[in-house]
């Protein structure tokens, strides 16, 4: 023991008498053994590096080893193994179109589409009338013109995506102009200096980040101008002394010029006739059928923020633009899967048939502050029954989410609670860890459930996990 003592390195047991301990029998029956052997590798060099630092000392480490901690330390970490990776979450932060969380939801029969075609095969790039083949999203294509009233329309992979492709094919080794009030990070780094960067073409500011006129653009023009850019600033604003350039004088001054004209619009509200109107709830959003109707050339935005869909970048615009945009060898590895192609058309689909309300994004953005409140009360009523907590319903405000109508909030009832034995980061730590986890908000200390978000079945949920947190 004296000689280990002075060497505390050699109390460490090797891999395989680490494995030995019938402690471990339960997870080495669900667990491969070379992930065990690399789980015990990683916590015995943690020791070592600890006896390194000195912050751990021979008799330290003894008492830690007697006490079996290796074996709870492996057991941990095939528990945080388990955890990893995409799995459902039930989402009480409020935080309709949150990007963590996977922005929005499918509705049931969206999912239902994408599920079928993910085990199969299915009809992608080939014409059922001829046998010929033709385009993947040339059904979404026509969807999206029937919806918005485009000429034409096409899907890449996300919006980043799109406005990439917009800007490498339009003013690839020329220069692209854009209000330096629109120089925006969007956020996963997604910052347009770098963007227009990888594309390929220059950058030139015009106007000020508070004041951009028409007249900036105009006298910027040079024979290298590739394509004028408009881009909305999604995720925040800006105040007071603000002059920007609307999308119709940009769409002008394109024509008069012949230079294309983009406008990156981001979330894509869109109020379909015989829906709900979420540009109501949401002033100040720029609305895609506007933008459409002022001439630009194309607009860009998302599939999956305020359409409601699965994630896509999708394109309207005139004919000539898009036919441009999809002869562009970027768009062919841009392209979207069967199953994000398969979910936007049922997304379409559904919109078309003057059911959108349904969509679970739409439907969380629109629900009634009445009902709300009532869901609010129901919930605070089952979780009071739980020992430990103090729960009570207060006004709150939910989010769009997704950088849409940044400072916008809806009304909303929250359920506040608080334990009297957890702390707040131990309690919402623990939810993370349920299966499936539970992401909330914190204010003040306090725990906010917001109903918007909660789908059919995740209340009953949300009490369950807290049974279960607070019986730990
Ligand atoms: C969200 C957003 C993007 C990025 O869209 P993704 O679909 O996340 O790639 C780009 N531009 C604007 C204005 C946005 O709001």
């Amino acid at each position: 023991m004296g000689a280990e003592l002075d060497n505390p390195y050699r109390l460490l047991p090797s891999v395989d008498e680490v494995l030995l301990d019938p402690g471990l029998a339960a997870v080495a029956a669900q667990l491969p053994r070379e992930l065990l052997v690399t789980f015990v590798q990683e916590i015995l060099g943690e020791l070592r590096s600890a006896l390194s630092r000195g912050e751990l000392d021979g008799d330290g480490l003894a008492r830690r080893l007697a006490a079996g901690e290796l074996a709870t330390r492996v057991i941990e970490r095939a528990a945080r193994e388990g955890r990893a990776g995409i799995v459902r979450a039930v989402n009480a932060t409020g935080v309709v179109l949150h990007t963590g969380l996977g922005r929005a939801p499918a509705h049931p029969e969206v999912a239902a589409a994408m599920a079928e075609v993910a085990r199969s095969y299915c009809v992608l790039e080939v014409d059922r009338e001829s046998a010929e083949r033709n385009q993947r999203d040339d059904r979404l294509s026509t969807l999206l013109e029937r919806l918005t009233g485009a000429e034409a329309a096409l899907a890449v992979n996300n919006n980043a995506g799109a406005v990439l492709l917009t800007l490498a094919t339009f003013a690839r080794g020329r220069e692209t102009l854009l209000s330096r009030g629109e120089l925006v990070e969007i956020g996963g780094s997604f910052r347009m200096p770098d963007v227009m960067e990888s594309a390929g073409t220059r950058l030139v500011e015009v106007g000020t980040t508070n004041r951009t006129r028409i007249e900036d653009y105009r006298r910027a023009l040079s024979a290298d101008t590739g394509l004028l850019l408009k881009v909305h600033r999604s995720n925040f604003r800006v105040e007071g002394f603000v002059e920007e350039v609307s999308v119709g004088e940009l769409a002008e001054l394109g024509r008069s010029a012949r230079i294309p004209s983009v406008y990156d619009l981001g979330s894509g509200l869109f109020d379909p006739p015989g829906h709900v109107a979420l540009a109501g709830l949401l002033p100040g959003e720029p609305d895609l059928l506007s933008a459409l109707a002022s001439g630009v050339d194309a607009i860009t935005f998302s599939g999956d923020k305020l359409l409601g869909g699965p994630q896509a970048g999708l394109v309207a615009g005139r004919r000539a633009a898009i036919g441009a945009l999809r002869k562009n060898p970027v768009y062919r590895a841009l392209r979207l899967d069967k199953v994000s192609l398969a979910g936007l058309e049922r997304t379409c689909e559904l919109i078309l048939a003057g059911r959108g309300d349904e969509l679970p994004a739409r439907r969380m953005l629109c629900a009634d502050p009445a009902e709300l409140a009532a869901r609010a009360q129901s919930l605070a009523a089952a979780l009071e029954r739980l020992p430990d907590l103090t729960v009570q319903c207060a006004p709150g405000a939910s989010q769009p989410g997704s950088g849409s109508a940044p400072g916008i909030e809806l009304a909303t009832t929250v359920v506040e609670v608080r334990s009297s034995s957890r702390t707040t980061e131990a309690l919402t730590s623990a939810l993370r860890r349920c299966d499936p986890p539970v992401f909330v908000r914190v204010q003040r200390d306090t725990v906010l459930l917001d109903p918007r978000t909660l789908l059919d079945g995740d209340e009953e949920y949300v009490v369950r996990a807290f049974g279960a947190v607070l019986g730990q």
